[in-house]
């Protein structure tokens, strides 16, 4: 196998692994990412909170219902209790009955329409703990396909990387030292391939004299450019 062929055998080994590395990163994020769900938690915990401020003023509206009714049971009782027989007094507790009856109606009025926005918080509220227990039960399936598929990327990565010490055996150091300095300087990318007799890394016309080179199996030539290892044509 020539020089450069070994080497770009290499390179495409360092590449997957380079390339499932980056992929276990983003499944690592996506992993660490809960926007979604902490918004869901932020909105059912704000309609509970609307639920409960809508419940405790239907409690008070109850309560202000139950209050005037005993206040006109007592008026009532004073004026046909008998015991009042004077015409004035009747007069003004008819009235005073009249007055409370016709609140009576208003604070009715009232719990009427508190019970309307608690039914309505309280359908609020079921929308948002749904929409929770869904994003919760999606979370949890994503979750499981992303974790599978790391595992996956993880025992690729070994395997490639108990190959890699075979691939070196008959490289000469000095390829290699190359190889390395190369990757490191030029974004991982040490060996690039021939087309056209150009560099297909950074699209430079390779002179005969290198292009000869490049395909001899015993020499190693690089790119005038970017300096890259050149492998075929
Ligand atoms: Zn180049």
């Amino acid at each position: 196998m020539s020089r450069s062929k070994q080497l770009y055998r290499l390179q495409q080994l360092d590449s997957t692994i380079a390339h499932a590395q980056v992929e276990i990163k983003e499944i690592m994020t996506i992993l660490g990412q809960d926007e979604v769900l902490q918004k869901a938690l932020l909105n059912e915990a704000a309609a509970k909170g609307v639920l409960e401020k809508k419940q405790k003023s239907l409690r008070k509206a109850e309560n202000d219902v139950k209050d005037q009714e005993a206040k006109l049971k007592r008026v009532k009782a004073k004026l046909y209790g008998g015991n009042i027989t004077n015409h004035k007094e009747l007069e003004d507790l008819q009235q005073k009955s009249a007055s409370l009856q016709r609140y009576l109606e208003v604070l009715e009025m009232r719990q009427l329409e508190a019970m309307m926005e608690v039914d309505e918080a309280e359908e609020n509220h079921e929308q948002t703990t749904q929409a929770l227990s869904e994003i919760r039960a999606n979370r949890e399936e994503q979750h499981a396909e992303l974790l599978s598929e790391k595992a996956a990327l993880e025992t690729q990565i070994r395997e490639l990387v108990e190959n890699r010490p075979g691939l070196l055996t008959n490289i000469p150091p000095k390829d290699l030292e190359l190889y390395e300095e190369l990757r490191k300087s030029r974004a991982g990318i040490a060996v690039a391939t021939i087309a056209n007799k150009s560099c297909t890394a950074c699209g430079t016309r390779i002179p005969s004299a290198i292009y000869q080179i490049a395909r001899s199996p015993s020499q190693i030539a690089q790119c005038g450019t970017c300096k890259r290892i050149l492998h075929g044509g």
